[in-house]
C-alpha cells in the first residue's frame, strides 16, 4: 500500500497524463477508505490522516498542471476582441527611385551589373587607372586614407571596373553602381558620401560615337525625349580623349533658371575612351578599344525633388521621403 502511495507521490504528472493519475489517484483513494473500514480505531486515526494527506498532495498537484494548460491554451488562442496592429508602409529613397530608371535603360540593353568593396585598395582606386602616386590628377578627388596600409575609401566605382577587367577579357559591358568618398565640407550641395553609377564597355571597333549614342538613348529614357545631351571637352586621367556630360535643365527646359545658373544646362558625370594605359595594366591586348563613363547620381534628386540640402539624401526620414513622390 505505502508502496504504491510513493509511486503516486513520485509520478511525473503532464499534461498527457493529468486525467488518467487523476482518475487513478480517485479509486485508490476510494480502496483507501474502504480498507480503513477494517482497521482497529487507533490504527483508523493515523492511517486516516495519512490518507488524507496524500490525497491534498496529489489533488494540489493536479490542480498545478491544469492551470499551466490553460495557460498555455490562453496564450494560443485568437483573441477576437484585440484591435489589429497599425500596419506602418514604408517609401522608396528618391536616389533608387531614379536610379531604377537608369538600371531598367542597361539592363535591357545588355549591361551587366557588378559590385565591389566600399574599402579598396589604393592600386585599384587609382594606380591602375592612371593615376600613379604623385601624378597630379590625384588632387582632383579628394580622398579619404586610412589607417590600414595602401587601402582607402574608393573615390570612384572605377575601382569595381579595374576589379571586373582583371577577371574577365573582353568584351565587357558592365555598370557599377555604388557609394563613394571624398573628402568634401558639408554644405548644402556637397556630402563627403554619394552615389554614382559609372559603366565600362570594352569590345572590337567601339568608338566615341557608340559612347555618345549610349549616353544620349539612356537620358532620353530615364527623363524624356526633350532632355538632350551634350559632350564638352574634359579632362580625366583614365580616358583619352575625355568629355563632361551636359544634359538640358530638367527645371527650366533649357531657358535658364537659378538651377543651372541660368546656362539651361546641367552637368551631370564624365565620360570618355579609355585610356590605353589602363587596358596595359589590366593585361588587354594593344589596341583594345572600349568606352567608360560616370553619373553622380545624387544630383538627380535634388533638382527633381528641389530639395534643398544634399544631406536630406542621407537621413533617411521616412516622413520626408513619403512626402516626394
Ligand atoms: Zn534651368
Amino acid at each position: 500500500m505505502n508502496k504504491k502511495i510513493d509511486e503516486l507521490l513520485h509520478l511525473e504528472i503532464k499534461k498527457e497524463n493529468v486525467l488518467e493519475v487523476e482518475k487513478k489517484v480517485k479509486e485508490f483513494v476510494k480502496e483507501l477508505y474502504q480498507n480503513m473500514k477494517t482497521l482497529p480505531l487507533e490504527e483508523k486515526k493515523t492511517f486516516g490522516a495519512e490518507v488524507n494527506d496524500f490525497k491534498l498532495k496529489m489533488e494540489e498537484k493536479i490542480a498545478s498542471v491544469k492551470q499551466n494548460m490553460q495557460k498555455t491554451n490562453e496564450k494560443d488562442s485568437i483573441d477576437l476582441t484585440l484591435s489589429k496592429p497599425s500596419l506602418r508602409y514604408g517609401a522608396m529613397h528618391p536616389l533608387n527611385k531614379i536610379y531604377k530608371r537608369f538600371e531598367e535603360y542597361y539592363k535591357a540593353n545588355g549591361y551587366n551589373i557588378v559590385s565591389g568593396p566600399e574599402i579598396e585598395l589604393d592600386k585599384y582606386n587609382c594606380e591602375m587607372l592612371n593615376i600613379p602616386e604623385h601624378h597630379p590628377a590625384r588632387g582632383m578627388q579628394d580622398t579619404f586614407y586610412l589607417e590600414l596600409p595602401n587601402k582607402i575609401l574608393r573615390s570612384h566605382t572605377s575601382a569595381v571596373q579595374v576589379r571586373y577587367m582583371l577577371k574577365h577579357k573582353p568584351p565587357v559591358k558592365i555598370i557599377s553602381p555604388g557609394i563613394v568618398y571624398r573628402v568634401d565640407e558639408l554644405d548644402p550641395q556637397h556630402t563627403p558620401m554619394f552615389f554614382q553609377l559609372e559603366g565600362l564597355v570594352v569590345g572590337e571597333g567601339i568608338t566615341f560615337a557608340d559612347l555618345k549614342g549610349s549616353i544620349m538613348n539612356c537620358i532620353s529614357h530615364v527623363f524624356g525625349e526633350n532632355i538632350i545631351a551634350r559632350f564638352v571637352p574634359s579632362y580625366y586621367p583614365y580616358t583619352e580623349p575625355s568629355a563632361g556630360i551636359d544634359i538640358t535643365c530638367t527645371v527650366c527646359g533649357g531657358v535658364g533658371c537659378r538651377t543651372c545658373k541660368n546656362s539651361g544646362w546641367i552637368r551631370i558625370g564624365g565620360c570618355g575612351m579609355v585610356h590605353p594605359n589602363v587596358f596595359e595594366n589590366v593585361g588587354y591586348e594593344e589596341g583594345t578599344q572600349g568606352f567608360a563613363f560616370g553619373y553622380g547620381m545624387s544630383k538627380f534628386p535634388q533638382i527633381e525633388y528641389e530639395l534643398p540640402e544634399l544631406r536630406i539624401l542621407h537621413d533617411n526620414n521616412i516622413k520626408v521621403y513619403k512626402k516626394l513622390k
